[in-house]
């Protein structure tokens, strides 16, 4: 089996294991006790969310650990625009983007509840948004404006510095989801200097556990959230609940291993992208690149195979783990992101997003190229 999904989830790192593996059964306490063992794990906690923030050019203060991007994504999309609306009752738009996860698009589309009024922003055909729709877009007074750094399916990054900029121009807040980008960009992802106001990460996606994630809410000038739920005022009281310590160990691990070998890796990784769109379209050479090349992660790609139906494609190499879509979407509905882009029906229907990842190997990528092809040349014929 060769295991080409990384976007929609990685494995854990073994040493990300190791790292968790004390927090089980020995370093167990409660991070909220006031006894030794308690007082421990709290201070092992402090230095964990140290280290990350500074990572992200921001402070510990502003990090609020969550079980995921889902969830960060909903307490800063829900809990902004509730504290806005109630104190700034006038202003009422909130702008996102056609190809969003679901975990904003949903909840974007929810806030009409609470009185918001979501506007979901087109994107062009290569996945990029046009500044000039969302200056467009922004002449109605706006709360907060959310977009995605790199995209789950395409991997077609957006300029998040000058999207952020643009939205405080006009005075609102800027949100960004960051699960496909972190650990994934050469660039390194700074909070504060790209104008970044509230942000999600998933651990699932950087070789760290599931179930925990980070919510960035900035404190300079100071971005008010409303929780969600109430409990025992943990993380601020932004996110009460007991913190899961080993899950917050494997992602502090987990973000020191892609700060000291990210670049190699993402390095290593365009290599193999590269490599795999040649030898496609030497053999192929219809295959197309669904969203922008230049603006795109370097470990995926979305290809649209001429003539033929993606599923029919998957049949015939179930041991190629890929998809043809979003794993949050259901398998039998066409991809909302690709539609988006303007593709037709046929074009999505015979596309598949496959991504590379810490454990590839090139003679994996190698294999890929061959069972691709030879599954592409047998749908076709027929055979
Ligand atoms: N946002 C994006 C862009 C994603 O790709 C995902 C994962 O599928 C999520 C949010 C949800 O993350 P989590 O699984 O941590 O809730």
């Amino acid at each position: 089996v060769i295991y080409l999904d990384y976007q929609s989830t990685t494995p854990c790192d073994e040493r990300v294991v190791e790292a968790m593996l004390p927090y089980f059964v020995h370093n167990f306490a409660n991070a909220n006790s006031e006894h030794i063992l308690g007082k421990y794990v709290a201070e092992t906690i402090d230095k964990i969310r140290a280290d990350i923030a500074e990572m992200l050019g921001v402070v510990s203060q502003e990090i609020i650990f969550t079980s995921g991007a889902t969830e960060a994504n909903n307490i800063a999309l829900q809990g902004s625009v509730r504290y806005l609306i109630d104190h700034y009752p006038k202003t009422k738009r909130v702008i996102t983007i056609a190809t969003e996860h679901k975990s904003v698009l949903e909840t974007v589309q929810n806030l009409q509840s609470i009185g918001a009024d979501p506007f979901i922003l087109p994107v062009q055909s290569d996945g990029l948004i046009d500044p000039d729709s969302l200056k467009a877009a922004l002449q109605v007074p706006t709360i907060l404006v959310s977009v995605m750094a790199a995209n789950n399916e395409t991997g077609v990054i957006q300029n998040i510095p000058y999207l952020s900029a643009l939205s405080h121009e006009y005075g609102a807040l800027f949100h960004c989801d960051l699960s496909q980008a972190c650990g994934k960009v050469s660039e390194k992802i700074q909070l504060r200097s790209w104008g970044i106001d509230l942000a999600s990460i998933s651990g699932h996606k950087i070789y760290g556990p599931k179930g925990i994630g980070i919510l960035y809410v900035k404190r300079k000038p100071r971005v008010r959230v409303e929780p969600l739920f109430y409990g025992g005022y943990q993380e601020r009281g932004i996110r009460s609940g007991t913190l899961p310590v080993p899950l917050i160990v494997g992602l502090g691990k987990a973000f020191s291993l892609f700060q000291n070998e990210g670049n190699e890796e993402i390095r290593r990784l365009a290599s193999y992208k590269r490599f795999l769109i040649n030898e496609l379209q030497a053999r192929i050479p219809q295959v197309k690149i669904n969203g922008s090349i230049e603006y795109a992660l370097s470990n995926c790609v979305n290809l649209q195979f001429p003539e033929v139906k993606a599923l029919d494609l998957l049949a015939r190499i179930p041991h190629l783990c890929l998809s043809t879509g979003s794993a949050c979407n259901h398998v039998s509905m066409p991809s909302y992101v690709l539609q988006s882009m303007g593709l037709s029906e046929q074009e999505v229907l015979s596309s598949i997003r496959l991504s590379f990842g810490r454990m590839t190997t090139k003679q994996e990528v190698v294999e890929t190229v061959h069972d691709l092809y030879s599954a592409w040349y047998d749908v076709r014929k027929g055979t």
